[in-house]
């Protein structure tokens, strides 16, 4: 049995003053991390504060993104070295935003992702298809080619203890989100990927969450589909009440 893992992405949200609040507000009132793991990543300027402010608790705080090198001359870059030295937790990696607007490409990904592995981190590695691939039967072949190339390399002891995020580029942000059927259909199709690439018992280990529109309201019915194990949720993580009510919702609490 895989345990879940609701992740809140805030992207370019908040001020430090309100982030600060909600995580003081929702740390103690998070279920056990024992039967879910919770996870706000916030942007990186945010982060030893709210690392501060929810260390002892059963909340993990992570990033949204960094760059693949530990140190060097790249101007604007956050490091690996660096979020694992303020024990950052997780990082959201190829993200179809830092695909779409940054140009973060498929190998890029790969590099973040062995870096990530090499620091510490656990990384929620992104995929997912554009309106136009869902449209022509597409949807398969992308995930998969996405998977493949951010995984290439890596050992299934390594892989098993990454996060994969299936995040329907359609669905994201609209209020469009794929039926629980649909999604539980593609997250499928990532397992065996990952079967095929890592062996069975990586396969069967490893988390692969839905995203894409998930609210309190839809939560439950995509968590009981067989292969979905979490969401990667923007909008509604945003309100304490309503992040509240998702990770709750995700354990039928
Ligand atoms: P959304 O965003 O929940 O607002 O659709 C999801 C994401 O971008 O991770």
């Amino acid at each position: 049995m895989r345990k879940p893992i609701i992740a809140g992405n805030w992207k370019m949200y908040k001020t430090i003053q309100e982030a600060a609040e909600f995580v003081e507000s929702v740390r103690d009132q998070i279920p056990t991390a024992s039967d879910v793991d919770t996870v706000i990543c916030a942007p990186a300027l945010y982060l030893p504060t709210l690392i501060d402010i929810a260390s002892d608790t059963d909340l993990a705080i992570g990033a949204q993104n960094m760059h693949y090198e530990n140190e060097g001359a790249y101007t604007g870059e956050i490091s690996p070295k660096q979020l694992a030295f303020i024990n950052t937790d997780y990082v959201i990696l190829g993200h179809s935003e830092r695909r779409q607007y940054f140009n973060e490409t498929d190998e890029a990904v790969n590099k973040k992702v062995s870096a990530a592995l090499a620091n510490g981190i656990v990384p929620i590695i992104c995929c997912g298809e554009t309106l136009e691939e869902h449209e022509s039967n597409q949807t398969e072949d992308k995930v998969r080619s996405q998977i493949k190339a951010a995984l290439n390399g890596f050992e299934a002891e390594a892989v098993k203890h990454t996060v994969i995020a299936y995040e329907p580029i359609w669905a994201i942000g609209t209020g469009k989100t794929a039926t629980a059927d649909d999604a539980n259909q593609v997250c499928g199709v990532i397992r065996k990927e990952i079967e095929e690439l890592f062996g069975k018992e990586c396969a069967e280990a490893i988390r692969i969450q839905y995203g894409g529109s998930v609210k309190p309201e839809n939560i439950r019915e995509l968590l009981s589909k067989e292969h979905i194990d979490g969401a990667l949720v923007g909008g509604a993580s945003l309100q304490e009440e309503s992040f509240l009510a998702l990770v709750r919702n995700a354990i039928g609490e």
